[in-house]
């Protein structure tokens, strides 16, 4: 193996570690319970994991999918979303190299793929990611693209939009639209990325929402509106404008030739 090749499986292991991590928030987060400590329990019967319980995918796969102790069964989502870790700090690698940048935003997709997984599972996009979430993308705004002023253009894009279409909409219909959540999770998705990718990812995530609303619409034939929440598609449209918006902006650039 090649120096490089090292790296990258180092690089990989580390993915699949951070997985098991972000595994931690998504578990404890939503009950406000601390993600330092203490040691992580089977929610079954207290068993205590010990390291070897532990290994990201490997202990899961060893322990056919139960407790060591009670046999009750461990949720897939975390070899999941290890695998799913492992692969974003890949393909992040793959897209930006070895590079203040890809550290970066690969921080920033840890941070979707938490939303992402809370959001599903408890239609829940928790203050304690998104707002120090907004703070920490204009910071480091100041060292890598989009640069300050665009990421506080972006800021206030990403939360002002949503606002305004939950508003309008509140007002219309006399229904919630759409909860305060979005609107900071958009914020610090501006914060991160700045105002173009910010709209890129508006984009992304309606055509995501509405292909897979359609879609789910079609073959359960009932109102599943409110089935998947928006910061699910939230997450996937950022994720997309993060690792492929310049290419996106590029792209529509040309076709109109401005
Ligand atoms: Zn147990």
């Amino acid at each position: 193996m090649t120096a490089d090749t090292i790296w990258l499986v180092a690089f990989a292991w580390l993915g699949l570690s951070v997985g098991s991590f972000l595994n931690v928030c998504i578990h404890r987060i939503p009950s406000g319970a601390s993600v330092a400590n203490p040691p992580s329990r089977c929610p079954g019967c207290g068993y205590q994991l010990r390291w070897f319980d532990n290994i990201p995918v490997l202990s899961y796969i060893m322990l056919g999918g139960r407790c060591r102790q009670c046999r009750a069964p461990i949720s897939l989502r975390y070899p999941i979303v290890e695998l799913l870790t492992m692969a974003m700090f890949l393909l992040h690698w793959w897209m930006f190299g070895w590079t203040l940048l890809m550290v970066v935003r690969l921080a920033f997709a840890c941070a979707l793929i938490v939303l992402f997984a809370i959001d599903l599972e408890h239609h829940l996009l928790p203050n304690v990611i998104t707002l120090p979430g907004i703070v920490a993308g204009l910071i480091v705004s100041t060292i890598v693209p989009p640069g300050l002023k665009d990421a506080l253009i972006g800021t206030l894009i990403g939360g002002g939009v949503l606002w305004a279409i939950g508003e309008a909409y509140y007002r219309y219909s006399g229904r919630e639209g759409m909860g305060g959540g979005d609107v900071k999770m958009l914020a610090m998705i501006g914060a991160f990325l700045g105002w173009k990718l910010v709209l890129v990812t508006l984009v992304l995530s309606s055509v995501a929402g509405s292909v897979i609303g359609m879609t789910v619409i079609a073959l359960r034939r009932g109102d599943m509106k409110y089935a998947l929440p928006y910061g699910t598609f939230l997450a996937l449209g950022a994720l997309a404008a993060s690792l492929v918006g310049d290419q996106i902006v590029a792209w529509y650039v040309g076709m109109y030739d401005f």
